[in-house]
């Protein structure tokens, strides 16, 4: 009986040390991983409720593209490197390379502000 007691005395607290610490690692692991998950989890969260909700940006109406502004959508712009209303060179408009259209700078293309 006096034997019985004194070894679950002994072996008793190290044994719930080893596996309270055990649990408490495990625990802090456990929780930083669900943490940096649900920190994904509410950002992506928050950005599809801003795209749902957030206005549509006012610059491309929420297309997130623009008529280029070098070219005013004409694909060509009117280089005069000599300032010579004679000399008017049509060239290729180097924003948009002719696509008259570049990415919306206000939203950078995503559609809504
Ligand atoms: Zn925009
Ligand atoms: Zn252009």
């Amino acid at each position: 009986m006096h034997l019985w007691r004194g070894s679950t005395m002994r072996g008793g607290p190290v044994k719930l040390i080893a596996v309270v610490g055990g649990a408490i690692m495990g625990g802090f692991f456990t929780l930083s991983l669900a943490t940096s998950i649900s920190i994904q989890a509410f950002q992506a969260v928050v950005e599809f409720k801003k795209k749902k909700t957030a206005p549509p940006c006012a610059v491309c109406k929420g297309k997130g593209l623009i008529d280029c502004r070098l070219c005013r959508g004409n694909a060509v712009i009117d280089w005069n490197p000599l300032y010579d209303p004679v000399v008017t060179n049509p060239c290729l408009c180097p924003t948009c390379d002719g696509k008259r259209i570049q990415r919306c700078l206000n939203c950078a293309g995503r559609g809504y502000a």
